[in-house]
């Protein structure tokens, strides 16, 4: 019988990350005085050490041993074949998911927030502060501080604080202090309040709150922490394709096709730079970073310099941007709603490397239902969109009568998002226009900064 599962041992967690730095050319980030910004500059916000990891090209990074020590907790994580899936859509391709809703808050967060929070303990750092949208970060940062007895502050995006009350409950169990952005303790946040008094809250804007507060502590010992788009996050995430690599092996097939949802990029990143690796050593996969049509960052936003967060405190990321002031619409995949995306993803998409695709929020759930009901485990609305991809590549595959290979990032669980099932299965969900004039008003912002180079790695 062939197998659903494909498990490793413990022992056969990868001892080291991939950087994909080693292996492509970046544009630098740059300071307000449009020169690239030095490792000092960043002091403020993030321990040296991991600064260091931001910059390196080293291509391999040992994972330290206490971090190991975490990871197994839940990993390594299972590779399962869909073949309920595969059955439902009677389609001659073999679907593949790397199933990370299995760590203690429920998705890919976690292999992050624990090298975050082991670098700033070694660094001496006591208190960490950070934002969240849908809440998975807040709740990892606050599950991984636990683990090495650091504080954790969460700014919460204020729709998502609304709509899912539980990863507040969550975050709190671990020991975390959870308030919803745009709040009045920053200047950050009182600015976007006296013009918008019921704003939604967006990651921007919670990110420039998260930021300004961990800086304007003056005890020297509270750092900043980012749960997605930055190359030391992507770095830490590659646990899951290098496991995924090695147990696809032992199924006996590579992938044709490689799928991941991408707000900030770090889940789809994970996945896919170990096999990004492989296409610029000549190997043939199609990889795909998925987002939501409601905000279209890969698919319809320019390659531009812009901030990471809506009050522009961070500096000019290398990157495909709606305009940092872009408010992406309520939709329910809150770790969607992002106006970047990761520099390395942006350059790995101006390379050609990547064929970007999105979905709009029906067809997301549509795709959610139908693998909730074959496969059983309800997924997160972010993974839906992955998903909703797979779904039309399996179809395809169908048409063309190929017994193609795909592989895609669970990259969580749905079960703190009932919520947005419950709208769905009322039918009170909907799609959100593009919104076209929303991106265009935000776009102009762009025009003040640099351009960043077009550049090819080969
Ligand atoms: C946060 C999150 C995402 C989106 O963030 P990325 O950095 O793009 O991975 C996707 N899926 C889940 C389950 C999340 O929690």
């Amino acid at each position: 019988m062939e197998r659903k599962k494909i498990f490793l041992g413990e022992e056969e967690i990868p001892r080291q990350w991939y950087n994909i730095l080693a292996d492509i050319k970046m544009n630098p980030p740059l300071g307000p005085d449009g020169k690239p910004v030095s490792p000092e500059m960043l002091a403020p916000v993030f321990p040296m050490n991991l600064i260091e990891q931001e910059v390196s090209s080293q291509r391999w990074i040992d994972i330290p041993e206490e971090v190991l020590r975490i990871y197994r907790i839940w990993r390594p994580s299972p590779l399962v074949r869909a073949f309920a899936l595969e059955k439902a859509l009677d389609t001659p391709a073999h679907i593949y998911f790397k199933y990370e809703g299995t760590s203690p808050p429920g998705s890919h967060k976690p292999n992050t927030a624990v090298p975050q929070a082991y670098y700033n303990k070694v660094f001496g750092i006591k208190r960490l502060v950070t934002e969240t949208g849908a809440g998975q970060w807040g709740s990892a940062l606050a599950f991984a501080c636990a683990q090495f007895g650091l504080e954790c502050k969460v700014y919460m995006v204020r729709v998502s604080f609304d709509q899912k009350p539980y990863r507040k409950v969550m975050m709190q169990t671990w020991g975390a202090n959870c308030v919803p952005s745009p709040s009045t303790e920053t200047k950050a946040g009182r600015d976007i309040l006296a013009e918008h008094p019921d704003s939604p809250g967006s990651l921007g804007i919670a990110i420039s709150e998260a930021v300004e507060a961990a800086v304007s502590d003056g005890s020297g010992r509270t750092r900043y922490s980012l749960g997605s788009v930055l190359n030391h996050v992507m770095l830490h995430q590659t646990v899951i394709g290098l496991e995924a690599k090695k147990q696809m092996e032992i199924a006996g097939e590579y992938p044709d096709v490689v799928i991941g949802c991408a707000g900030g990029g770090s889940n789809f990143a994970g996945l896919a730079f170990p096999f990004v690796y492989d296409k610029i050593h000549g190997r043939q996969v199609a990889i795909h970073p998925v987002e939501p049509t409601a905000c279209p960052t890969l698919t319809k936003a320019p390659y531009v310099y812009d901030h990471g967060d809506t009050a522009g405190y961070t500096p000019l990321l290398p990157m495909h941007s709606l305009g940092h002031t872009f408010m992406p619409p309520p939709v329910h995949a809150g770790g969607l709603r992002y106006h970047g995306m990761a520099p390395t993803v942006s350059q790995l998409v101006v390379e050609g490397l990547l064929e970007p695709r999105s979905y709009g929020q029906m067809a997301t759930f549509e795709a959610g239902m139908l693998i909730a009901r074959a496969e059983g485990i309800i997924p997160a609305p972010e993974t839906n969109h992955a998903i909703a991809c797979v779904v039309d590549e399996a179809r395809r595959a169908k048409e063309e009568g190929k017994a193609k290979v795909i592989l895609f990032n669970w990259s969580g669980h749905g079960l703190i998002d009932l919520g947005s099932y419950e709208k769905y299965l009322s039918g009170s969900l909907r799609d959100f226009d593009y919104p076209a004039r929303e991106i265009e008003e935000a776009g102009k912002i762009l025009a003040k900064y640099p351009k960043p180079q077009i550049l090819k790695s080969r």
